[in-house]
């Protein structure tokens, strides 16, 4: 049978994506508009105007994704849209966009989570990765322990009981002077500054409860950069240590409870980070997992992740009707106890 083609759309938060994926995991093309200059002035994104801008460059991004590819509509197998979490404006757009799409060319809608996105982002990249494995959901808007046992199915070990880690590296990176996002520059600076230099908390570690907490090392390094006393490299280095053992022991508790894994996995915007990929790497040297991370520019926020969630969904027969609604809040595991704090990361 010829390979299945889905056309897959992203616009939950400040990237305005289009994909084209196939089923023996290929991209035929893709296309991402960032609207970092939009929001860069107000030092995080603003829901109106990510949904204005994702209003304005849908359209036109689509068109030349598929030109791109040299393919018309008619020759995708099934469009799949973010259909949440996120902000609502721009899944609104991304999702209606996707309905129209469906409607006018008669193929399946597939309503995707976009978290679901990130989670099977891996085994685009990487064909030999089974179900199920350990998955560390690192973004700007969560910070979550998965146990990924198929497609909808997922158990969540563990989550933020106050801000994603990406959130705190963004925040940080601002107290530092770095701009936004500041995630990025923060790595880079940190590879010029003494880890040791600076005594940070590591909140939760050791703890018995599962969760992370990043909210009271964001605060630290207010309290560093405030005291004068260090440098900003240093405190970058320091801060960037202070999360990874914070993630290594958080991980190194998930291990111990789990039951057999195939894998050791990172996705979402944080696991570009590379400090991180090694510290993770390293663990799952140590329990004999094999550690795998999509390529960069599958972490951040992408439409070939949600071309490929909405792939795996067609291939087991899974569409949605065309008048699916978007949902704001959509966690990954239903079942999942609602943590102090955690607001809509959970
Ligand atoms: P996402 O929410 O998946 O779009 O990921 C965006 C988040 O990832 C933002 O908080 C970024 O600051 C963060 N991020 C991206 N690259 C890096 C990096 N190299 N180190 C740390 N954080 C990063
Ligand atoms: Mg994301």
């Amino acid at each position: 049978m010829k390979t299945r083609i889905v056309l897959g759309i992203e616009s939950s938060c400040d990237e305005t994506a289009a994909a084209l994926v196939t089923g023996d995991r290929v991209i035929l093309a893709q296309r991402i508009a960032s609207q970092d200059e939009a929001h860069r002035p107000y030092g995080g994104v603003v829901p109106e105007i990510a949904a204005r801008a994702h209003a304005e460059r849908l359209a036109p991004l689509i068109e030349a994704t598929l030109a791109d590819a040299g393919m018309t509509l008619d020759q995708v197998d099934a469009i799949a849209a973010t259909a949440g979490p996120g902000l609502i404006g721009g899944v609104m757009v991304g999702l209606v966009t996707a309905k129209a799409l469906a409607m006018a060319s008669d193929k399946p809608l597939i309503a995707v989570n976009h978290l679901e996105g990130h989670a099977l982002s891996p085994r685009l990249a990487d064909a030999a990765l089974e179900y199920p494995y350990l998955l560390l959901l690192v973004s700007g808007g969560h910070c979550q322990i998965l146990l990924v046992e198929g497609v909808g199915q997922f158990r969540r070990l563990a989550t933020t009981i106050d801000d994603a880690l990406g959130e705190a590296f963004d925040k940080s990176a601002k107290v530092l002077g770095l701009g936004y996002p500041g995630g990025p520059a923060l790595e880079r600076l940190a590879l010029e500054g003494n880890a040791k230099k600076v005594r940070l908390p590591r909140p939760l570690k050791g703890s018995d409860e599962p969760h992370f907490s990043f909210a009271g090392l964001k605060s630290a390094v207010l309290r560093a950069k405030q005291s004068g006393e260090h440098s900003d490299a240093d405190i970058a280095a320091s801060f960037q240590q202070a999360a990874i053992d914070c993630l290594v022991d958080r991980l190194t508790r998930a291990l111990a409870k789990v039951g057999p894994i195939n894998a050791l996995v990172v996705a979402g915007g944080v696991a570009a980070n590379k400090a991180i990929r090694g510290a993770l790497e390293a663990l799952a040297a140590k329990h004999g997992l094999p550690f795998i991370a999509p390529p960069l520019a599958l972490c951040t926020d992408n439409a070939a992740m949600i071309a490929w969630a909405g792939m795996e969904r067609l291939e087991r027969g899974q569409s949605d009707p065309l008048d699916v609604a978007a949902r704001p809040r959509w966690p990954l595991d239903p079942e999942a106890e609602v943590v102090r704090g955690a607001g809509v990361k959970a």
